[in-house]
């Protein structure tokens, strides 16, 4: 992923594997995340015009609590977090649920926010509106999900909600090299959502992306 990213011209890359309850898609246990952290590490000493930043993509379970501790998660320098479970929650205890989770220290940004898979599986219920205003007022980002099938947060809630402040980081959610390009797919719904570079969280040079981390961690 790493020289894929290189040859892409890209200056920096998250790696976010699934948390342990996400046993389906082979989750990291607590031991794998934290061996992961140091090779990452020793990778980054080896070349400086290039970083790997630590990162997870969090389960969040049922009641809004997160999948690792705190412990983990301070050692990462970004957490996504998302569901992957419990889809059919009512509306208010699912936005409860994401509320919990936004509100979490650790969070950074929120993954794929309504689960939708176009033309296989619906949203899941929940406040968009009331998620959006508490990812402005805890500092979170939405991400804008590129895989085809999600492009979740959806382009028609991008426009209101940059003009109060919300920030969008557009992720691959790559499992192999060739979806890196995903990201083109994001990019275009971003630009029909109207997000602009300032709006879009990874258009950041390095050095201001290590800045941005650093100053979010714990
Ligand atoms: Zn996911």
């Amino acid at each position: 992923m790493v020289l894929a990213a290189k040859d892409y011209g890209w200056e920096y890359i998250g790696i976010s594997d699934h948390s342990k309850s996400s046993y389906q898609a082979n989750g990291m246990s607590e031991e794998t995340i934290l061996e992961q952290v140091k090779r990452i590490k020793q990778l980054n000493l080896m070349d400086d015009t290039f970083q790997i930043f630590s990162g997870v993509e969090c389960d969040i379970l049922k009641d809004g609590e997160l999948d690792f501790s705190e412990e983990i998660l301070k050692k990462l320098d970004f957490v996504i977090v998302s569901i992957h479970r419990y889809f059919n929650q009512e509306e208010i205890v699912m936005t409860k649920r994401l509320l919990k989770a936004i509100e979490n220290p650790y969070t950074t940004m929120i993954g794929h926010l309504t689960g939708r898979l176009l033309r296989f599986r619906d949203p899941y219920q929940l406040n968009v509106s009331k998620i959006i205003d508490a990812c402005i007022a805890n500092n979170k980002i939405i991400e804008l999900n590129s895989y085809p099938s999600r492009v979740d947060m959806d382009w028609r809630y991008w426009i209101k909600a940059k003009e109060k402040g919300l920030k969008c980081c557009i992720n691959p959610d790559a499992h192999s090299t060739n979806e890196l390009m995903n990201c083109k797919y994001g990019i275009n719904m971003a630009r029909k959502g109207w997000l602009e570079k300032k709006d879009v969280i990874n258009t950041l040079p390095l050095n201001e992306m290590k800045l941005y981390l650093k100053s979010r961690s714990n």
